[in-house]
């Protein structure tokens, strides 16, 4: 167990950097700084609630300005650091990879170095499955090699390289997790469940890519918080963590319980143009983390329902960014007039 008092997340602004800051605002005595650049992705919306809290406090920033990085860590001291920022959609890094490799490998160089500079007890990377790239069969551990496939897991597999570099040469106290998909709350609606409920909810058709039969694995944002707080408390330095359930399924299959917990025909989901390079199936073995005592409380099926009863409940958040021009010329490059 390491005891702390002040916590620098990066990309706090997001959908799960928001996320985690409510949760350990609610459970903790600590001191939060938000480092976010604010991209399309990042959305003070998210952190409407607690914007307030006196040991809350949000800087904007770009964590691939080295001056900037340091000017941060100058003032505030972190004794963690929680790096969720990044580009972390796969369809915009085909669009253009550049602005991945700025945040997510010479951003995460940037608090990396500026973590050798002001001595720090753990810096956390927080990353994904995709790294390791698709496996037909099987699992990926911890120890697998990393085959990532899309320029937006090329940039993350640079970026956690970097990382435990900095723990071998130079002794950054460091820890990285690869998870599986998150869902749940606040997440931006280019992605395939909100995209999938807040489509529907509109009455518009929703997006399947190709035949429907890649898979993935899913966390609901509660048990990703309660797995990530079990690595910042309970995890080794110059580990590796897997955050899994178990919960695998094929976006087709994803698509029809949608389809089925919205209401609406399932003629509502329409076959799109698959995504080039679309990688057929991700599974990884997460049973080390089972060793911190991790264990999912929440069903797939009961996440999904919170999920749709979420967005309709707050369709003030995604209606402002589903009209936003930046939003509405991106959707219709990637499907037209779907
Ligand atoms: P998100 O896209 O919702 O949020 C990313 C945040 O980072 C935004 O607030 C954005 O403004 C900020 N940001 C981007 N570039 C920045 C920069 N240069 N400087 C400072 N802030 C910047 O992402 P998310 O879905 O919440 O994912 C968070 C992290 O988890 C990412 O590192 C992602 O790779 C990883 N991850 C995501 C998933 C998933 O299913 N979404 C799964 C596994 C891992």
């Amino acid at each position: 167990m390491i005891n702390f008092q002040s916590v620098l997340i990066t990309g706090g602004a997001g959908f799960m950097g928001s996320n985690f800051i409510r949760y350990l605002l609610k459970r903790y005595s600590l001191y939060i700084v938000n480092l976010d650049k604010l991209t399309y992705a990042g959305n003070l919306d998210n952190l409407k609630d607690i914007a307030d809290n006196p040991r809350y406090v949000f800087v904007k920033g770009d964590i691939a300005s080295q001056k900037s990085v340091e000017a941060i860590f100058k003032k505030y001291r972190p004794e963690i650091v929680i790096n969720f920022a990044a580009e972390s959609h796969v369809d915009r890094s085909i669009l253009g990879p550049r602005a991945f490799i700025q945040t997510d490998v010479v951003g995460v160089l940037n608090l990396l170095e500026a973590s050798r500079a002001h001595p720090i007890k753990r810096f956390i990377q927080v990353s994904t499955d995709e790294v390791y790239g698709e496996i037909k069969q099987g699992f990926f551990k911890e120890e697998s090699p990393f085959c990532p496939r899309s320029p937006y897991s090329a940039s993350k597999a640079s970026g956690d390289h970097l990382v435990l570099a900095y723990f071998y040469t130079y002794g950054v106290p460091v820890t990285r997790i690869h998870s599986c998909n998150f869902y749940g709350q606040y997440q931006y609606p280019e992605k395939f469940i909100p995209l999938f409920i807040t489509n529907l909810l509109e009455g518009k058709n929703a997006p399947l890519y190709g035949d429907g039969k890649q898979i993935r694995e899913w966390i609901y944002t509660e048990d990703f918080c309660r797995a990530l707080d079990l690595v910042l408390h309970k995890g080794k330095v110059g580990e590796s963590y897997n955050i899994g359930t178990g919960y695998r399924v094929a976006n087709k299959k994803l698509a029809g319980l949608i389809v089925t917990l919205v209401g609406v025909p399932n003629t509502k989901i329409v076959q799109v143009k698959d995504r080039p390079g679309h990688d057929r199936r991700y599974a990884i073995d997460a049973s080390k983390i089972d060793t911190l005592g991790f264990k999912p409380q929440v069903s797939f099926q009961k996440g999904l329902e919170l999920t749709v009863e979420w967005y309709k409940k707050n369709e003030w958040w995604w209606k402002k960014i589903k009209r936003r021009k930046d939003f509405r010329e991106y959707y219709e490059r990637q499907y037209g007039n779907l």
